[in-house]
């Protein structure tokens, strides 16, 4: 049992040190095109986050998790209904105050595992806002790194596959499928982008989008191919990746041996 929501409070500061590591999922609730639900991030995110800390608990990792966060910092899909987004300012103070509460425990270590490819820029913000406000060591790693963040791309998808696409349609397959509506699918790759040699997703000079931004469907990627086989795989990778990651933060010092 790794939920610290589910213990006492005296349960809670019992079982914590300086050494535990506290992870925190970080999710969303927006539009993911016609085919995903509004909660995909935050499905995603909780899924791996709890397979990731049983995981590293199974093997001795002194690692415990809270309730993720569904609302965050969704601007970016702020133009389609059913999105249920945080300004930066509202979002940067809850982190803030989530570090202050995280804090009066004995752990450590605060841990955001992020599901929401908008969320990592503030999220790396607010680890250091944490870290010099209140002393815990943060960090932020994620369920799977977007492509347009360098994460790995499917080929069909030309490396924009960042909304909505292959990998996170299916993911839900493989963890929600009566939640996807493949009838619905479509591709929508906004392939002139591949024109620019140094403006994009992933290259020398970013730029501030919206999801709309690349036409009307919301969409970025090609969700048809999408499969539960390839989400099982995504879904296996990204807990041992996290499970292996959670491991090393628990025993990270940048001070040095
Ligand atoms: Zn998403």
């Amino acid at each position: 049992m790794r939920n610290l929501a589910e213990m006492s409070s005296a349960a809670a500061t019992a079982a914590l040190s300086r050494d535990s590591v506290i992870v925190l999922p970080t999710g969303a609730i927006e539009h993911h095109g016609p085919h995903l639900p509004l909660a995909t991030d935050h499905l995603v995110a909780e899924a791996v986050a709890i397979a990731a800390v049983d995981e590293a608990a199974a093997a001795g990792v002194d690692v415990w998790r809270l309730p993720g966060l569904a609302y965050t910092k969704s601007d970016e899909h702020h133009w389609a209904s059913g999105t249920v987004w945080l300004r930066w300012e509202t979002m940067m103070a809850t982190l803030v105050d989530i570090g202050r509460s995280v804090a009066t425990t004995p752990a450590r270590r605060l841990a955001f595992l992020n599901g929401h490819g908008g969320m990592s820029a503030l999220l790396q913000v607010a680890s250091r806002e944490i870290r010099r406000q209140f002393g815990l060591q943060t960090f932020v790693l994620h369920a799977a790194v977007p492509p347009d963040q360098g994460g790995p791309s499917a080929t069909g998808e030309l490396g924009l596959g960042v909304h909505g696409g292959l990998a996170e349609t299916s993911l839900i397959l493989h963890l929600r499928p009566e939640l996807v509506d493949m009838s619905t699918a479509v591709r929508s790759v906004p392939e002139h982008l591949t024109r620019y040699q140094h403006v994009g997703f992933g290259k020398s000079v970013s730029f501030g989008w919206l999801s709309d931004d690349f036409g009307p469907s919301g969409v970025i990627g090609d969700p048809t191919g999408a499969t539960a086989e390839l989400g099982a795989d995504l879904f296996g990778s990204a807990v041992s990746h996290c499970s292996a990651a959670l491991a090393e933060i628990a025993v990270f010092d940048p001070a040095g041996p």
